[in-house]
């Protein structure tokens, strides 16, 4: 049995604790959380810290799989150009590849993240995956951009979702981004996850250029796309946004990511928020930095009242793969927010999204979260900013 102390307990479930102690048992669950007063007869057997104990964190977005593309991409070039040098870097050796991802899996764990919701295009990452401390949930994505490869693309996607799921990996088929997947590729998508309950994912206005291809059927996306698909010109897709778009045909999920929202707009947040759907928005705050230089409306969505969830993104668009590193960026970005709310988007509301809050997520009794001990510049300020984070579980 272990009892750990700190200045202050966020179990993120109910009200932070001033020196609470957190009670772990030998198999690592958590027994009790403890005030100050009922701890008061352990005398020595507490193990006592400065700064804040929480959970493990919560990484809604990750593309485990390439990790090997680590300071290979052009920073703030912007979405267009990035996907080019993706899709012109992504093939390396697979010791390259296997390697990386064991690397990032590892950097992950002792960053403190026990849960990650991973896109994963191929089966490259299911050994990393099974062998890993962190439980992972896999996003199968799925794109078709013609329909004559929908069939295909769906297809190769159910063949993947058995292989993860034979490993006894959790994972659902997802569609990229609206511009990548046509409609018959979505409707075939909300078909499927009306049988499986499964927790959706999706690329989300990410570029400005995203909400022109339906708003106006033109701009730098439509461009490259139209190439691509010359159909688009005959047959434009036309949205108020492209998250309306998106929304036009997802409606049997029971969770749905949105990931980024860098262009998102009051009129979108409204519209989600009236749907009373169970969507979140998964802030990959570094990421937006190193494609777009632009961060998301972070402080609109959060005073409108929706669920924030962060995500680290891959290694091909961030400098590391933390989740306090993307705390900081966002207190940098935005300091009034409070210390509370970025620890619970940080964990809690990540759990909630992947479906895994019976385990992760907060200091509750029966609960295996991770414990984190969360320093701050000046651990007797809370409104002094994240410094660093230490596993302790
Ligand atoms: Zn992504």
């Amino acid at each position: 049995m272990r009892f750990i102390q700190a200045d202050w307990v966020y179990p993120v479930s109910s009200a932070p604790i001033e020196n609470g102690v957190v009670v772990l048992n030998d198999e690592g669950k958590i027994e009790d959380v403890l005030s100050r007063q009922a701890s008061e007869n352990l005398g020595d057997k507490i193990e006592k810290h400065s700064g804040i104990l929480c959970p493990g964190f919560v990484n809604t977005h990750c593309h485990l799989e390439l990790s090997h593309l680590k300071g290979k991409l052009s920073e703030k070039k912007g979405l267009p150009q990035f996907v080019k040098e993706i899709l012109a870097g992504r093939e390396s050796d697979s010791t390259t590849i296997q390697l990386a991802m064991k690397a990032a899996d590892r950097e992950m764990y002792s960053n403190g993240i026990n849960l990650v919701g991973d896109i994963s295009n191929l089966t490259d990452s299911i050994v990393t995956k099974t062998e890993s401390q962190i439980q992972y949930y896999t996003f199968i994505e799925l794109f078709d951009i013609l329909s004559t490869k929908t069939k295909q693309a769906f297809e190769e996607g159910v063949r993947l979702r058995k292989k993860f799921t034979e490993a006894g990996l959790a994972c659902s088929l997802v569609p990229h981004a609206p511009y990548t997947v046509t409609p018959e590729l979505f409707a075939k998508i909300n078909d499927d996850i009306f049988s499986s309950l499964s927790t959706l994912s999706i690329h989300n206005q990410e570029t400005v250029s995203e909400n022109m291809f339906f708003t106006d059927q033109a701009g730098k996306m439509f461009e490259v796309m139209s190439k691509v698909n010359p159909d688009l010109l005959s047959h434009p897709p036309k949205a108020e946004s492209a998250l309306k778009y998106i929304l036009t045909f997802l409606n049997s999920f029971s969770k749905l990511l949105l990931v980024h929202n860098t262009y998102t707009t009051v009129d979108d947040i409204k519209y989600v928020l009236e749907s009373r759907k169970s969507i979140y928005w998964t802030i990959c705050a570094n990421a937006n930095l190193y494609i777009e230089d632009k961060l998301p409306p972070i402080d609109l969505l959060d005073s409108m009242g929706a669920k924030l969830t962060i995500g680290t993104d891959s290694y091909a668009s961030n400098w590391s793969l933390s989740v306090l590193d993307e705390l900081k960026a966002i207190q940098n970005a935005f300091p009034e927010i409070s210390l509370e709310k970025l620890i619970r988007w940080a964990t809690y509301n990540g759990a909630e999204a992947l479906r895994q809050t019976d385990k992760f997520g907060s200091l509750d009794k029966g609960k295996s979260p991770g414990i984190l001990l969360l320093s701050l510049m000046d651990n007797t300020d809370l409104k002094s900013g994240f410094k660093s984070v230490k596993r302790l579980a």
